[in-house]
């Protein structure tokens, strides 16, 4: 089979890219290594960098009505008084947009509906490719091998296009996991429309309603050797928060134990390349970085869109990639760092812990507005 394209990999980036590509009127194929396209993890919260490239693909509207537009951003101490809390308001009238915050399985039922069925290649795992003469050689893991004009890589942070084109990446592990859940649980009017993050005694709990009394959570808290293991979760959850004030004890006993996930964090170290010929990676396969900027989604889905707009004005596919590569490679390669250093602010304990919030309280809310400016002007 020849195809113009083919994108590996039907998480965001790759039905993203698929959606932006065929409104180019450019044809792809994605290809999904699962037998059906599955949401890694619970909800996710779409920032305005993306809620903007949505509006661009008229996507905005439909994702706002499945999920729910916040109006406030806070961090607060375990006791829930406010360390940062940012108006969304202000950020809405300069972007049109706040953060909508949404299932993902939602987001990805609205993705894949915009793509024919046809053009979703499912059970359809890349092994290796070979650039030839009409463009790139895919094998894949059933014996197959499909010839495509140009390949986008969205296989995500394990990357197995990546391994093949640049296999010296350097992985950074933070020595911490994330449990996430989600629950059904009213919450208090003032935690509605509000992503929440409590930090307190090197440990964090965020949450934040992704349809009306639906609660998205996660934790982050040191890896341990018992993190694997299920058994007692929730009660050993409950230990590490018992101090926190209300809701988040209630949320976690609301929760159904077995559905709670796990997450290793990790991202790797920049690499400086993201294309090798007619290949070219997006989002995490290309830059994956640690969740506490909640902007790996985000930046996964600017890439789509980016990589479809240089397809369609560029000549060739190796000018696009290298156009591409220019308008994002600088900002995705912020957020991994300054994602970095968040992590480490967050974990701090003691007289560090009380100074920080204290730097934090005192921040003019405009100054920290500029900085979540930084991350949702699009430059395209
Ligand atoms: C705890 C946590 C919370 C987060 N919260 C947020 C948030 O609120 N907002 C946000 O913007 N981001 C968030 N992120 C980050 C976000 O989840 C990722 O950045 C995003 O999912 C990356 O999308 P992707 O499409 O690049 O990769 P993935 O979502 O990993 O998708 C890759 C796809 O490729 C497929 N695949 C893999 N290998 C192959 C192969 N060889 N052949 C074919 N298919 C293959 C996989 O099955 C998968 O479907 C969070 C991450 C974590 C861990």
């Amino acid at each position: 089979m020849h195809v113009p394209g083919i994108i590996i990999g039907g998480g965001i980036a790759g039905l993203t890219a698929a959606v932006a590509l065929q409104q180019r009127g450019i044809a792809v194929k994605v290809c999904e290594s699962a037998p059906e396209i599955l949401p890694l993890g619970a909800g996710i919260w779409m920032a305005p960098n993306a809620m903007q490239v949505f509006q661009r693909l008229g996507l905005a509207e439909k994702i706002n009505a499945a999920g729910v537009p916040l109006h406030n951003i806070q961090i607060v101490d375990g006791q829930m008084r406010p360390i940062l809390r940012t108006s969304q308001e202000r950020i809405r009238q300069r972007f049109g947009h706040t953060t909508t915050a949404i299932k993902r399985a939602r987001l990805q039922a609205l993705l894949l509906a915009e793509i024919a069925p046809a053009d979703v290649l499912l059970a359809k795992t890349c092994v290796s490719l070979r650039e030839v003469p009409q463009g790139v050689n895919v094998a894949f893991a059933d014996g197959t091998t499909i010839t495509a004009g140009f390949v986008i890589a969205a296989d995500g942070i394990h990357s197995a296009v990546r391994a093949q084109l640049f296999p010296s990446v350097r992985f950074a592990g933070t020595g911490h996991v994330v449990w996430r859940g989600m629950t059904e649980i009213q919450l208090a009017p003032v935690y509605k429309r509000s992503i929440t993050e409590a930090w307190a005694g090197g440990v964090r709990f965020g949450f934040s309603e992704v349809a009306d009394g639906l609660v998205d959570w996660f934790v982050v808290v040191k890896a341990t050797p018992a993190d694997a293991d299920h058994h007692g979760l929730k009660s050993r959850l409950h230990t590490i928060f018992q101090g926190f004030a209300y809701p988040i004890p209630a949320i976690l006993e609301a929760t159904d134990e077995t559905r709670i996930i796990r997450n290793e964090i990790a991202d790797f170290d920049p690499i400086p390349q993201w294309s090798r010929g007619r290949v070219c990676l997006i989002g995490d396969a290309a830059h994956a970085s640690t969740p506490y900027m909640g902007q790996g989604g985000c930046q996964a889905v600017e890439d789509a869109y980016a990589i479809a707009q240089c397809l369609h004005h560029e000549p060739t596919p190796e000018l696009a990639f290298a156009a591409m590569q220019r308008l994002r490679r600088p900002k995705a390669t912020s957020i991994v760092k300054k994602s970095r250093l968040m992590g480490q602010i967050g974990y701090w304990t003691g007289a560090a812990g009380a100074l920080r919030n204290g730097l934090m309280r005192a921040a003019p809310a405009r100054l920290v507005e500029q900085q979540f400016y930084q991350v949702y002007r699009l430059n395209y």
